[in-house]
C-alpha cells in the first residue's frame, strides 16, 4: 500500500528546509513539520539576529574613530527597544520567505510538533495526525545545555533568551569560551553594557589557533571587557532587582542578567527514537553514516541534532546531500574536512583549516608558519589601539598551505575567500604567485614571504 508521502521532514531549520526543497524539486511528495517558527535556530534565534546585533554594536567605535579623519559628531546614543523592533520585524520577514519558499516547492507545511512512530510513521501532537512515509528526516537542531545544573541556575537566560530581552541590561556576566559566549561579550560590550565574561579555561575559544586566543584575549580585555578566566560559578541567587553569582573563587559578583553559554545538545527528547532502535551516542546525537543513514534504514538524519560540525552551512550541505542520495540517483556524502568558519567577535576572527599546535601534532617539525601583526591602515588616523593578525600555516615538504588564521575587520569575508585556495589544495607558492590588492588588510596574505622562526628563549 502507498504511503501518504515519499518524506517526512521533521524540523523547519537550515538543514530540514534545504533537504524538503530539493527533495521536492527531484519530483518527492514531502511534508516538513516545525513545532516552534520556520527559519530554525539561524534565522530565529541564531546566526542572523545575532549577526544584525554585532553590527548595531561595532557602531561606537566607528563614531569614536570618524573623530580622527575629521568628523565631528553629536552625542551618540543607543536605544535597545529600536534595535530589538527593528531586528524582530527583519527575521518575522525572514520568516516569511521561507514559508513561501515552501509553499512554491510544493512541501506541505505541518506548524506543530511531530514524533516518531515507527520507521514509516510520524505522528503530529496537535492535531494527532499520523503520516506514513518512505523516509523519515530527523532535522531537530540543538539546544542550549544547561549541564550540569547548578543552585540558582533557573535565574539565568540562554542564547534563546536574549534575544527576547526587553530592556539592555547595564551590567551582563556571560559564561562561557566559545562561540557564543564570545560574540555575546562582544555585542553587549559594544552596547555599552558593562560586561564580565567568565571561563573555566585559561583563554578562549579552545581549540582554535593559540595566537588567534592570545590576540583575542588582549582585544577584549582592552575593549573593557572583564574577563574572570579559570572560574566557575556555583551558584545564582536573586537579590533584590540583582543577580548574585558565585564563583569557584568564592568571590560574589553582581549582575542585571546572566547569560550561560556552555555549549548545547541535540535536540532528540520526546522524539521517540528508542522505540524504534536508535540510541544516542555519549553527546546526545543520532549517529549516522556518511550519508546521513541512520541504523534505521528508512530514517535519517542532518544538522545539529547529528552533531558532525554545528553550523548553518554543513547543516544545509547534508540536507542537500540527503536529498540527492535519497531522491535525486545521485549517493552524495559532505566532506566535513575542511570548514571555514568565523566567530562574530569585535575584532572578528576567521579561521580554516589546521591551527599551528594541530600542524606540528601531525606533521612535527615539518612546518612552516608565516605571520604578520600589524596597526590596519584605519588605525592610524582613529588612533585606536589595534593590531590584526594573519598566519600562514604551511606543511614543509609538500608546500601545501594547512591553516588560515585571521583576527580584525572582515576576518570572515577574508576566510570565505581562502577557503576556495585550500578547497583546490592550494600551496604556498600558489599564495605567494597572487597579485595583491592594495591598499588592503588581506594582502598581507600573500605578501608574506619569510617564514616566522620563534625566538630563542634568553640563556638564563
Ligand atoms: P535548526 O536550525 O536548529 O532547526 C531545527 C528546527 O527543528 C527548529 O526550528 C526546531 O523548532 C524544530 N524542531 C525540533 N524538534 C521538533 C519536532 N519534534 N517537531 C517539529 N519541529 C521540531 N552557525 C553559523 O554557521 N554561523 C553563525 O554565525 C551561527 N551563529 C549562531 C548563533 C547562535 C546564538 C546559535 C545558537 C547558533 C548559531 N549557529 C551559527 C549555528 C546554526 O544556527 C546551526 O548550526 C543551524 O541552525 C543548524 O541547523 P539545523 O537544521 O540542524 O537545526
Ligand atoms: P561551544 O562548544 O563553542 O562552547 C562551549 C563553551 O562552554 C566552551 O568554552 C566550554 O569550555 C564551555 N563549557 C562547556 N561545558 C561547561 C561547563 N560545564 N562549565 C563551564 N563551562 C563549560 O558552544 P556554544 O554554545 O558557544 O556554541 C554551540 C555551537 O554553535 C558552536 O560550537 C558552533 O558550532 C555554533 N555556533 C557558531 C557560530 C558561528 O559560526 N559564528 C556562532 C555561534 C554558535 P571548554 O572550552 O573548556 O570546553
Amino acid at each position: 500500500m502507498g504511503r501518504d508521502v515519499d518524506l517526512f521532514v521533521i524540523g523547519g531549520g537550515s538543514g530540514g528546509v534545504r533537504a524538503a526543497r530539493v527533495a521536492a524539486g527531484h519530483g518527492a511528495r514531502v511534508m516538513l513539520a516545525e513545532e516552534y517558527r520556520l527559519g530554525g535556530t539561524c534565522v530565529i534565534r541564531g546566526c542572523v539576529p545575532k549577526k544584525l546585533m554585532v553590527y548595531a554594536s561595532r557602531f561606537a567605535e566607528e563614531f569614536e574613530d570618524a573623530a580622527g579623519f575629521g568628523w565631528t559628531l553629536g552625542t551618540a546614543r543607543f536605544d535597545w527597544g529600536t534595535l530589538k523592533a527593528r531586528r524582530d520585524a527583519e527575521i518575522a520577514r525572514l520568516e516569511g520567505i521561507y514559508r513561501s519558499l515552501l509553499d512554491g516547492s510544493k512541501v506541505a507545511v505541518a506548524d506543530e510538533r511531530a514524533v516518531i512512530e515507527d520507521a514509516h510513521t510520524v505522528r503530529l501532537l496537535r492535531s494527532g495526525r499520523r503520516v506514513t512515509a518512505d523516509h523519515i528526516l530527523i532535522a531537530t537542531g540543538g539546544a542550549p545545555s544547561l549541564e550540569p545544573p547548578i543552585p540558582g541556575g533557573e535565574l539565568a537566560i540562554t542564547s534563546n533568551d536574549v534575544f527576547e530581552l526587553e530592556e539592555q541590561p547595564e551590567r551582563v556576566l556571560v559564561v562561557g569560551g566559545g562561540y557564543i559566549a564570545v560574540e555575546f561579550a562582544g555585542i553587549f560590550a559594544g552596547l555599552g553594557t558593562r560586561t564580565t565574561q567568565l571561563h573555566r579555561g585559561d583563554k578562549l575559544l579552545r581549540g582554535f589557533d593559540e595566537e588567534l586566543r592570545d590576540a583575542l584575549g588582549e582585544a577584549y580585555a582592552w575593549r573593557g571587557i572583564d574577563l574572570a578566566l579559570g572560574l566557575t560559578v556555583r551558584r545564582i541567587a536573586r537579590e533584590g532587582g540583582e543577580l548574585a553569582a558565585t564563583l569557584s573563587s568564592g568571590e560574589v559578583r553582581r549582575f542585571d542578567r546572566i547569560l550561560v553559554a556552555t555549549g548545547r545538545r541535540p535536540h532528540v527528547e520526546g522524539l521517540g527514537l528508542a522505540q524504534v532502535g536508535i540510541e544516542v551516542d555519549a553527546a546526545g546525537a543520532i549517529p549516522v553514516d556518511a550519508y546521513s543513514q541512520s541504523r534505521v534504514p528508512s530514517i535519517w538524519a542532518v544538522g545539529d541534532v547529528t552533531n558532525r560540525a554545528n553550523l548553518t552551512p554543513i547543516a544545509i550541505r547534508e540536507g542537500h546531500a540527503f536529498a540527492d542520495t535519497v531522491f535525486g540517483g545521485r549517493k552524495t556524502a559532505v566532506d566535513h574536512r575542511l570548514i571555514p568558519t568565523a566567530v562574530f567577535s569585535t575584532p572578528e576572527i576567521g579561521t580554516l583549516g589546521l591551527s599551528e599546535e594541530a600542524a606540528r601534532r601531525l606533521h612535527g617539525d615539518d612546518v612552516v608558519i608565516y605571520k604578520s601583526t600589524f596597526r590596519p591602515m584605519k588605525a592610524t588616523l582613529s588612533g585606536r589601539n589595534e593590531r590584526m593578525l594573519m598566519k600562514l600555516v604551511v606543511e614543509g615538504r609538500t608546500d601545501r598551505v594547512l591553516g588560515v588564521h585571521v583576527l580584525g575587520h572582515d576576518a570572515g569575508e577574508i576566510i570565505q575567500m581562502a577557503g576556495i585556495a585550500l578547497a583546490m589544495g592550494a600551496t604556498k607558492a600558489d599564495f605567494d604567485r597572487t597579485v595583491a590588492v592594495h591598499p588592503t588588510a588581506s594582502e598581507e596574505l600573500v605578501t608574506m614571504r619569510t617564514p616566522y622562526v620563534a625566538k630563542a628563549p634568553a640563556a638564563s
